[in-house]
């Protein structure tokens, strides 16, 4: 039985990224490049302004303040009409190209005009306030390196360089299949004994959240028949998670439909609680998660191995989200041989992070998990935590964000 992170390398070790495709630039958003993207076009394009002013010789300036002729007016996307002559100055925009001649602007706050002539008020600096062509990206060379997540400032970067199409890695197809005779879907009223598939929504919100695609395969019964033509479909996904049925009941056929089905089982039983039975086998280059019926447990579980999974399938290189150490506000218990991850609430004061339980913590309670800011690990082999420990925080919500 792996530990919970030999469970997270079996699994990262064996996953491999997917193919590539280009598309629009907007689509690209979250995405992670797939090719150094290398400017085709200086940026900026020439030298231009960057203040409202005047475009002068320094050479005129040497000594201010000094009276010049203006001779001329450039707005932004305007084009230059003449180059900047001695003794004169030509009205400038921000953005617009500086004309020829001119080797520094003059913000209109240093300067007084008088009809066609202006005075220089302040002192100029050879160069000031130009903005020199290919300062920012030089054409030819890496604006964006293969491997980024695609952010706005990306986009922004990428639109500058007349990128319409962006190569980036695929999304993941996901592929969710529950299983059990006592779910039906959401929109039928259950009767006593039944339960809604409220797993399948929660492992595709989960799927879609970490910028993958959820393919719903809906509810396998408890026979092998169903789960086998469940699991063909979903196998043909690039990921297959699967939730109950893994553990070691008689009504529990996972696993075994799987071994069936070609798919090369890794590991079976995690020690972690929630989340104890989950499996993971490798079908060719497509990774299944076998992960608990439990919410609690399939939440979790989803978090814990399948998301770092996707990530890094999908070209992340950050796949794992870090704990943060926190301050326990009170005192848990717990069994001795497994990791334990318990649902708190998290507060951050004075730059610290305090977790305090979120309520009840057994594996049932779905409340508990929708009170929660994140997780807290304890410890393998301990058993009292003491209030005021500290402890490894997984943060699932954005506690470190304030309320106006
Ligand atoms: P099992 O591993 O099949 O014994 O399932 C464990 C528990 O998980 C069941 O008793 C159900 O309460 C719950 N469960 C299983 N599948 C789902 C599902 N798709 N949505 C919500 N809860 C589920
Ligand atoms: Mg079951």
């Amino acid at each position: 039985m792996p530990n919970f992170e030999n469970a997270r390398s079996i699994i990262l070790q064996n996953i491999s990224l997917l193919g590539t495709e280009k598309v629009p630039l907007l689509e690209s958003l979250g995405r992670v490049l797939s090719e150094d993207i290398i400017a085709p076009w200086d940026l900026p394009l020439c030298d231009n302004s960057a203040m409202d002013g005047f475009a002068v010789l320094t050479s005129d300036c040497s000594h201010t303040p000094i009276d010049l002729k203006v001779t001329g007016y450039i707005p932004a996307g305007g084009a230059i009409t003449s180059s900047v002559e001695p003794g004169c100055a030509i009205t400038i925009m921000t953005g617009a190209p500086v004309p020829p001649g001119c080797t520094a602007v003059v913000p209109v706050e240093e300067t007084k005009q008088v009809n066609d002539t202006v005075t220089i008020k302040a002192k100029v600096n050879n160069r000031q306030h130009i903005r020199f062509r290919g300062e920012d990206i030089a054409s030819g060379s890496r604006a964006v390196t293969a491997g980024t997540v695609i952010r706005p400032a990306e986009i922004n970067m990428l639109a500058s360089l007349g990128k319409t199409y962006i190569p980036v890695y695929q999304k993941a197809r996901v592929a969710i299949l529950s299983t059990g005779d006592e779910l039906i879907e959401l929109g039928e009223t259950p009767t006593p004994g039944q339960i809604i598939n409220s797993n399948a929504l929660s492992l595709a919100a989960a799927v879609r959240q970490s910028g993958a695609e959820p393919v719903l395969l809906g509810i396998a019964l408890d026979n092998m028949e169903s789960h086998r033509e469940k699991m063909i479909e979903g196998l043909k996904c690039d990921a297959m998670i699967t939730s109950a049925g893994v553990s070691a009941g008689d009504r529990d056929f996972v696993r075994d439909v799987l071994v069936e089905l070609d798919v090369n089982q890794l590991f079976w039983k995690i020690d972690i609680k929630p989340g104890g039975p989950t499996a993971f086998g490798m079908k060719d280059n497509r990774p299944v998660f076998s992960l608990p019926g439990n919410p609690v447990s399939t939440m979790v579980t989803f978090e814990l191995f399948v998301r770092p999974a996707l990530l890094k399938m999908m070209g992340h290189q950050k796949t794992i989200r870090s704990f943060v150490k926190g301050i326990l506000q009170e005192a848990a218990s717990k069994k001795a041989g497994k990791v334990n991850f318990i649902r708190v609430r998290i507060e951050k004061k004075d730059g610290r992070y305090l977790a305090s339980s979120a309520g009840e913590q057994q594996t049932g309670i779905l409340r508990t998990m929708v009170t929660a800011d994140g997780l807290a690990m304890l410890p393998l082999e301990a058993t009292l935590i003491p209030a005021g420990s500290e402890v490894d925080l997984l943060l699932m919500n954005n506690v470190d964000m304030m309320t106006e």
